[in-house]
């Protein structure tokens, strides 16, 4: 189902408990509602646990959990996204990855080639980016190209690959499911799960990824509006997977310059209005390896929580995206940059 401007998928509620609620207390209200065929996610805030409530037809049942052990209020929720919703969480989400946080007060630096190529390739791009700083590493196993004569991937020797550059490297993963195949093999060798721009609306991937208990690093859809991107945040965590990184990737437009227009203007209006921490893609963004060093700079500066970034060591004769891919040396220079940026905005890296 696609949302069209101003529909909305009924009020949600939202149960506010008070201040050192009990975790019976919390599990009562949990119970309650799942009594009554609708579905709890409780949201442990810095303060206190609110427990959202979906799949309920209006604001007609708040009365029914007004009056339970613990509860505070009861408030009718109006986006048509609830749980990514800062009326929800008020406080920033923090995504763990394989030990790393994506979200808090660092920077989250995820860095790599468009695809894996070889077992060679991926050690010598894994250790360059490593040595520059980088925190998580990307490489695609599992590739959406355009061409169906282009290079695909190679599929599951690709995640083996990986998961050897994680072994040498300490650098938790990060890679695409193209579908639901890959997402089951993604789930068994990688740390986090990529959704790529072009399934940002694949909704029984969404589901099938909201079902894991791997984070999910969900990429804007080519001419997705923020309210479209949310709503596919929203399937994610409606299936209870609140570990969901957004990531602005670009988006089409006229633009004869770039490959896409990276819009990042959209990083404040998720922040206004979501938890979720969000990323920023100068790579697919721009298609242009020189432009890739100042959007990054730009990206860090609008309040990015980190970048996302291809690195290959011979972008030249790199099997996919290598005419945006920086070397390993661009890429220690933008690091060296990004480390005297970060603290202006009260960040590091
Ligand atoms: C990628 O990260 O290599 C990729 C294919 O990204 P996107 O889905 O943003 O095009
Ligand atoms: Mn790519």
């Amino acid at each position: 189902m696609l949302l069209t401007k101003g529909e909305t998928t009924g009020g949600g509620l939202l149960v506010v408990m008070r201040q050192g609620a009990t975790a019976d207390e919390i599990r009562g209200v949990v119970t309650a509602v799942e009594a009554r065929g609708f579905k709890a996610h409780p949201i442990p805030g810095a303060e206190r646990t609110a427990i959202g409530i979906t799949g309920n037809k209006g604001a007609l049942e708040a009365p029914v959990f007004e009056s339970l052990p613990g509860v505070v209020e009861v408030i009718p929720v109006s986006h048509a996204y609830k749980l990514v919703s800062r009326e929800v969480k008020p406080d920033d989400t923090v995504v763990d990855v394989g030990g790393v946080k994506v979200g808090g007060l660092t920077l989250a630096v995820v860095a790599g080639p468009c695809a894996v190529e070889s077992l060679e390739q991926m050690l010598i791009v894994a250790r360059a980016v490593k040595k520059a700083g980088a925190h998580l590493l990307r490489g695609g196993a599992f590739k959406p190209r355009t061409s169906p004569y282009s290079f695909q991937g190679l599929g599951e020797e690709g995640l083996k690959i990986l998961a050897a550059a994680r072994e040498e490297t300490g650098l938790p993963v990060v890679t695409e499911a193209v579908d639901l195949e890959a997402l089951e093999l993604i789930e068994r060798y990688a740390d986090a799960i990529q959704i790529g721009a072009r399934n940002m609306q694949n909704f029984s991937l969404l589901k099938r990824a909201g079902k894991s208990r791997k984070p999910v690093v969900l990429k804007r859809g080519l001419s997705a509006t923020l309210e479209e991107f949310l709503m596919s945040a929203e399937y994610i965590l409606a299936e209870g997977n609140y570990q969901v990184i957004l990531c602005e990737r670009g988006v089409r437009t006229f633009s004869d310059f770039s490959r896409n227009t990276l819009d990042l203007a959209v990083v404040p209006a998720v922040k206004k209005i979501s938890h979720l921490p969000i990323l920023v893609d100068p790579s697919h963004g721009t298609g242009r390896r020189d432009k890739v060093a100042p959007l990054s700079r730009a990206a860090a500066a609008v309040g990015a929580d980190g970048l996302m970034i291809e690195v290959h060591h011979d972008p030249d004769r790199a099997l996919s995206d290598g005419p945006q891919s920086i070397t390993p040396e661009m890429f220690e220079a933008l690091v060296r940059d990004l480390k005297q940026i970060a603290p202006v905005l009260g960040r590091r890296l």
